[in-house]
């Protein structure tokens, strides 16, 4: 059992992108300003004009956490759960597979989780 992420009409471009395995990140088609997470207005020009890129999956542990305990119902122990840096600039938070502990400045590399038709989550590994 998977924790669902809220799907709005602000996030609905990214959950597709996972679906067909792309990470996707919003850009304002106004003034080219990344964003996440996603929002209705650029935080740079206020422009509503949205769209977006695909991200190369690439970047850096900025900070994390390891769940140890208490138990998560359905997930095994640890749980590594990291701040990523994007290589485009933005800032995303992601479940980090395959690793008990990380450090500051690590690369990851994007994956995606297939859950169930409607979901696919985005999680990541160590380069
Ligand atoms: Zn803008």
């Amino acid at each position: 059992m998977a924790v669902r992420p809220m799907v709005n009409r602000d996030s609905q471009f990214f959950w597709d992108g996972t679906q067909v395995g792309e990470l996707r990140i919003q850009v304002c088609n106004a003034c080219g300003a990344t964003r996440f997470p996603p929002g209705p207005a650029c935080q740079q020009c206020e422009a509503y004009d949205r769209g977006h890129e695909v991200a190369a999956g690439e970047g850096t542990v900025y900070s994390y956490v390891v769940h140890r305990h208490p138990p998560v119902p359905g997930k095994e122990l640890p749980i590594v759960i990291a701040l990523i840096d994007l290589d485009e600039g933005v800032r995303m938070v992601g479940e980090v597979e395959g690793v008990d502990d990380l450090e500051i400045g690590q690369r990851l590399r994007v994956d995606f989780r297939r859950v169930d038709d409607d979901l696919t989550l985005p999680v990541w590994r160590t380069v």
